[in-house]
């Protein structure tokens, strides 16, 4: 067998469950790149970009597919004693590096930073750390500081960007020194795990999503029952399933028989091993119904939160509001009305937004979003922002109702909603068969995230992209207001 390489992203996989390296390696086809989100990757490498100049000028060592050829690039600039060399590359014993941004203190002296575009220390940056420390000083590097940077979400743009307030710098020396030992150990380890020449049993568990979801999901839980009977992973914010898995209570009849689940854990595998109909609590459903009045308004908003913050008075990460889909019933039996707002990118959207919703919704009006703790999260944030329209947005927000809660409360219960209360769930589960409320069907933009993700792009379109793009986005957040009215009908219907 060939001899194993590692590289940071490697040792990280190792880190969280050794058999990713064993099927890297041996069945790389079986991995589901699904799991890799684009979004996440490409916000990975701007950050990175970005933070090549938070110590001033700096040189970076060119990309080549050969990484091995990055290693003389590196040893070049340190003997020229360049000060900053980013993506600063080296090799010991195998294990490959690539340091995001090295210092170069001169007389072998080194400190290294990790870019990661998060808000704060994730557990599995220490042995990314404690790697790329491990690297260094087998080569005989004295390393000063070894340390995390990543994104400060106190940071408030105002104006330029100001990359010593917009990045934090978490000093890891002390923690990755402790780990050096456990590194070698680590690495002996793994190479000796890659021998197995048969695939090796691991259990599944927690250790598949944490810190990432496994690419090899689907191929490690194929022992799982394949009698359609559904199991522990599936009922709907139970903790702990580990536990419950790990002590043979796997499938939804395993669970059942032992009573240890109760409430909306025990309602929900209850329903889907009798086949039981729509449990429905029409006096909570009746009493929700009538905190509803007219004028009623059906409010949703999409956003987008870039990680560097592309505005004045916002923070990395922030939610900014881009569009808005409105339904209206000015009065009992009178015929849906819709209104819509879409910014244009390029600009900051939310005064244009703000505006907008307080035309369109006048004080004291009965608004109904799915889910208001977001809608109403965004309205504050935008009464803050704009003072002159801070009272009509207010008013808005405390008229807010949630048509949500009949679902969260399970008032209304069916077992397609799978134990979850999301609109995405709860839609199909009371409209199965009707294609203009299902939202596979619409091009383009489907979920939340698609919008988000097309609203960021549109930056770089061009005009007829662009025009297509409105489109989608306009169709995708219009349903979500019409599923609200449709939502609401059949409640009313429940109780009739
Ligand atoms: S799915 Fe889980 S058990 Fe299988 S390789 Fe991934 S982390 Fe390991």
């Amino acid at each position: 067998m060939r001899e194993y390489h590692f590289s940071k992203f490697r040792y990280c996989c190792g880190i969280q469950c050794p058999k990713i390296l064993w099927l890297k390696e041996n069945m790389p086809d079986e991995f589901d790149a699904g799991v890799m989100n684009p979004v996440i990757l490409s916000t990975g490498n701007d950050v990175g970009d970005l933070a090549m100049g938070l110590f001033g000028d700096y040189t970076e060592v060119p990309f080549t597919k050969k990484l091995g050829d990055m290693i003389p690039a590196t040893q070049k600039f340190i003997e020229d004693a360049v000060r900053n060399i980013c993506e600063a590359s080296f090799s010991f014993d195998g294990c490959f590096c690539s340091v995001d941004i090295l210092r170069n203190l001169g007389n072998k002296k080194v400190a290294f930073y990790e870019v990661k575009s998060s808000t704060g220390v994730r557990w599995i940056y220490e042995h990314d750390i404690s790697y790329q420390y491990y690297v260094l000083t087998k080569l005989g590097y004295d390393v000063q500081k070894a340390c995390l940077v990543h994104i400060n979400n106190q940071y408030v743009r105002h104006g330029e960007l100001e990359l010593d307030k917009l990045f934090s710098i978490v000093d890891l020396t002390e923690t990755v020194k402790e780990k050096l030992g456990e590194v070698e150990e680590n690495i002996k380890k793994f190479r000796e795990y890659l021998k197995n020449e048969t695939e090796p049993e691991c259990k599944i568990g927690c250790q598949c999503s944490d810190p990432y979801e496994c690419g090899y999901w689907s191929h490690c839980a194929s022992d799982m029952p394949q009698d359609n009977s559904h199991t522990v992973w599936e009922v709907a914010s139970l903790r702990n399933k580990q536990w419950y898995y790990d002590n043979g209570y796997v499938t939804f009849e395993q669970l059942y028989d032992a009573g240890i689940l109760e409430g909306k854990y025990l309602q929900q595998i209850e329903v889907e091993i009798k086949d039981l109909p729509p449990q429905i609590d029409k006096p909570q459903i009746k009493k929700f119904l009538s905190t509803l009045s007219y004028p009623l308004y059906f409010l949703d908003f999409e956003t987008f939160n870039p990680a560097v913050p592309l505005y004045d008075n916002s923070s990395p990460y922030q939610q900014i509001v881009f569009q808005y889909s409105l339904h209206y019933i000015e009065k009992e039996g009178a015929v849906l009305k819709h209104k819509e707002c879409l910014a244009y990118p390029g600009s900051d959207p939310r005064r244009q937004i703000a505006k907008q919703l307080c035309r369109d919704i006048p004080p004291d009006a009965c608004t109904a979003a799915y889910n208001m703790g977001f809608e109403k999260g965004q309205i504050r944030a935008l009464a803050d922002l704009y003072p002159d329209l801070h009272d009509h947005l207010m008013n808005i927000h405390d008229n807010i109702k949630d048509i949500m809660l009949p679902f969260r409360k399970r008032w209304y219960y069916t077992k397609e909603m799978q134990g979850s209360y999301s609109i995405k769930y709860v839609l199909p589960a009371l409209f199965p068969d009707e294609p203009g409320l299902n939202y596979h069907n619409l091009e383009g933009v489907h979920n939340g995230s698609e919008a988000s993700n097309v609203f960021f792009a549109m930056q770089k379109m061009d005009k007829k992209e662009l025009g297509e793009w409105r489109e989608h986005l306009l169709r995708y957040c219009e349903l979500d207001t019409f599923a609200m009215v449709k939502i609401l009908e059949k409640l009313r219907e429940a109780v009739e």
